[in-house]
């Protein structure tokens, strides 16, 4: 199949030498393969995103000599397809409504009995307080919904262990993922935030599978991430893409940079008088 990747910023504020550098990288991946750039705009958190936050991400593409081939893909105009999807896991008994607060969830597990709480890549890892609760049939609108990692783990187990291909400048490896790792490192993950109806595990592992993506090119912040994106692929009967995770850019004092972080933003590089090499060159490309 021939390459297809990517680059999916949030339109959540300025786009930063960090985006810049992946989206670079994945673009000059693209292109050196004779593969296919595509954009997607990852606005689920509509109290987040500002359509001038996306045109100022196009205008910076642009400048930086990107360009995609298909027309840009919004996720806040996917619900249906996300809903549908949370609807199937849901019906094959693989999900649960939560209510917990984010505080309910540390008193959960910062009770002495429990030792230190585990961390995970979506942060603390769910204690499990509304998993048996009682059986609800319909799938409530009011919660989040949680993914039941033990009944995930139980339905794959044919398919174990999962795992992804790795690569980055061309030295590949496999990750392997056992129901371990999933169960004590991942948790009962958030499907659906009661705020948005869906998560960004569940936009994105559905959104690269409708793109046709065969390479992913993100920062290694997302390493850990991908092993949700795998189970919930094999949940969903979609594939696997090949993973590609590049190094962060961090600040002078080794600090990856937020995108709050206004001064490492292109346009200010742009506002200074740099040109597009320039960040290039910055990034190390
Ligand atoms: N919207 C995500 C971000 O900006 C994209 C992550 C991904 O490429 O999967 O971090």
């Amino acid at each position: 199949m021939t390459f297809r990747t990517r680059f999916a910023p949030s339109p959540t504020g300025p786009l930063h030498l960090g985006h810049a550098y992946s989206a670079m990288l994945a673009h000059d991946m693209a292109r050196a393969r004779g593969g296919t750039f595509l954009l997607r705009i990852e606005d689920i958190d509509q109290s987040r995103s500002r359509l001038a936050w996306e045109a100022q991400i196009f205008d910076d593409l642009h400048w930086l000599g990107i360009t995609w081939d298909e027309p840009v893909m919004r996720q806040s105009e996917r619900m249906p397809v996300y809903r549908a999807a949370l609807a199937t896991l849901w019906d094959n008994g693989l999900a649960f409504a939560c209510t917990c607060s984010r505080r309910d969830i540390l008193a959960a597990t910062s009770a002495p009995q429990e030792g230190q709480p585990s961390v995970g890549p979506d942060g603390t890892i769910y204690p499990g307080t509304c998993r048996n609760k009682t059986v609800q049939s319909t799938q409530p609108d009011d919660a989040a919904i949680r993914l039941n990692i033990n009944a995930a783990v139980a339905a794959l187990r044919a398919d174990f262990p999962l795992s992804f291909q790795e690569s980055l400048h061309d030295v590949a490896r496999t990750v392997e993922c056992n129901p371990t790792d999933l169960t004590d490192d991942i948790g009962d993950i958030v499907l659906s935030r009661k705020d948005m109806g869906t998560s960004y595990h569940m936009s994105v592992v559905l959104d690269d599978a409708a793109q046709n993506i065969t390479d992913v090119v993100r920062g290694e912040d997302l390493f850990d991430a991908t092993k949700i994106h795998v189970v919930l692929q094999h949940l969903l009967k979609l594939p696997t893409p090949h993973y590609h995770h590049h190094p962060l850019i961090r600040d002078d004092t080794g600090k990856r940079l937020a995108k709050r972080d206004d001064a490492r933003a292109i346009r200010t590089y742009r506002d200074d008088g740099a040109c597009p090499a320039d960040i290039r060159k910055m990034v190390g490309l």
